[in-house]
């Protein structure tokens, strides 16, 4: 992926204004002048202040897993900030959705009697899941296993710890010698073996832990490889290694599993999730934590330690209603089984285009994911640009890659639609 846009060219070396609002991740000169501005959005579909009907298959960050705009999730919201917009959870503080939330995230979590820390998004996830896994090694006397893996290509947030363990270097480069956070290492994203070769070069006395996305996915929608992850769960095991998913992306029913890990068979000692906890209707992510880490925190011992780490928001009592009501829509209308009948579909759909399409060299699909990778004659962010002017929103990704990951609630005959439409535009460049 890369983040600037070749189509523009700015030559002109003079400095550029525009809105005072920065964006995120963007070559700015690329950016100003042809803003994409959404005013609304309804079920699946934006419009933006030009009046421009968009379908959103991207479910915009990977987050708007049951469509835009729910009135349900905003009555929600509505009600308890008449009640209360929060109130912390430090110390002997909580609120009352926050608890709530806690049992029923603990109850999906795809390891036996989880605890659940709350927070505000999947960076923040990030943070907590290895500076937990650091201060776990530490209370066990073992402070020597410090080192955070991750896999190559990985995408883990942008906050210390997730730039610090990027597998995509460009997010990595620019903040100090090598990253922000010392001792963290990448390892093969797909090859057990190579991983295995680097545990032993590190040695494993200096390792804390392995943070892995079940699937890939700014790094280019990237299933995992026959094997990998369970390769991974017993190279942590036998080496002392603690496996921490990030299912910011994967998790509440995107791979047609409440939790990726469920779909492979994998028990983790730590999920990070974030994006469709609330399907992005109230900024919220959080980790689930297996019980062997949790229990040294809860012994009755005035020497218990106390894992010192919280945030205003953490367990924001808006955001747990918002998350309570986003889990009710997701389990009444059975949108996680639905995950499963739209894998077929998109799958279906994706094949056709890569036999039809010269340019198409591989599509991938896992769950309502799929990444569509083009040869080098084709730019992806053209053809997504394109796309975004035949009123379906697509997004380029790393391997000249496009990702297509649609709210749960479309129509098998909006999935052909739409894999019709980049279809298009990757034809149309095709013949530029
Ligand atoms: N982990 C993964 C796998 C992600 O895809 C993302 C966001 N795309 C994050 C972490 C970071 O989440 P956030 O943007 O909510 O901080």
């Amino acid at each position: 992926m890369t983040l600037t846009d070749p189509a523009i060219s700015t030559t002109t070396g003079a400095v550029l204004d525009g809105p005072a609002l920065w964006s995120a991740q963007a070559h700015m000169p690329s950016v100003l002048g042809r803003q994409l501005v959404i005013e609304r959005g309804e079920g699946s579909y934006l419009t933006t202040a030009d009046g421009q009907r968009l379908f959103d298959g991207t479910a915009g960050l990977w987050h708007a897993n049951i469509g835009h705009s729910h009135p349900e999730l905003a009555r929600a919201a509505h009600e308890q900030m008449l009640r209360l917009e929060t109130y912390h959870v430090f110390g002997r503080y909580a609120n009352d959705q926050a608890l709530e939330l806690g049992e029923r995230l603990a109850a999906l979590a795809p390891m036996e009697r989880a605890k659940v820390i709350l927070n505000s998004g999947g960076s923040d996830a990030i943070d907590v899941a290895c500076k937990l896994a650091r201060r776990h090694w530490q209370r066990e006397g073992r402070g020597s296993k410090q080192i955070i893996l991750s896999r190559e290509h990985a995408y883990h947030g942008l906050h210390a710890y997730g730039t610090s363990i990027a597998g995509l270097d460009f997010n990595r480069e620019g903040y100090g010698t090598e990253s922000l956070v010392p001792e963290t290492a990448r390892v093969s994203a797909d090859d057990i073996a190579q991983v295995e070769q680097t545990i032993a070069r590190l040695g494993a006395d200096s390792i804390a832990a392995i943070v892995a996305e079940p699937i890939q996915g700014t790094g280019g929608v990237n299933p995992p490889a026959d094997g990998y992850l369970e390769g991974l769960q017993r190279l942590a095991r036998e080496h002392d290694i603690l496996l921490i998913l990030d299912e910011v992306i994967t998790g509440f029913g995107r791979t047609g599993e409440m939790f990726a890990a469920q779909r492979y068979g994998i028990e983790p000692d730590m999920v990070t999730f974030a994006k469709g906890v609330t399907s992005g209707y109230a900024p919220l992510g959080g980790v689930l934590v297996a019980h062997r880490l949790w229990e040294p925190f809860y012994v009755d011992s005035p020497d218990t330690p106390v894992f010192r780490h919280g945030a205003t928001y953490a367990g924001h009592a808006t955001a747990a209603a918002v998350a309570l009501a986003n889990l009710d829509v997701l389990e009444r209308d059975g949108l996680v089984p639905r995950v499963r009948e739209l894998e077929q579909v998109l799958r279906a759909q994706l094949d056709g285009l890569q036999q039809r399409q010269e340019a198409v060299v591989d599509v991938r699909v896992a769950g309502f994911l799929g990444g569509v990778s083009l040869d080098e004659r084709l730019v992806n962010e053209r053809v997504a640009d394109r796309a975004v002017e035949l009123g379906f929103i697509t997004r380029p990704l790393r391997g000249n890659t496009l990702q297509l990951s649609p709210p749960f609630i479309v129509s098998d005959q909006e999935v052909v639609n739409y894999v019709a439409a980049i279809e298009q535009a990757i034809a149309e460049e095709s013949q530029r």
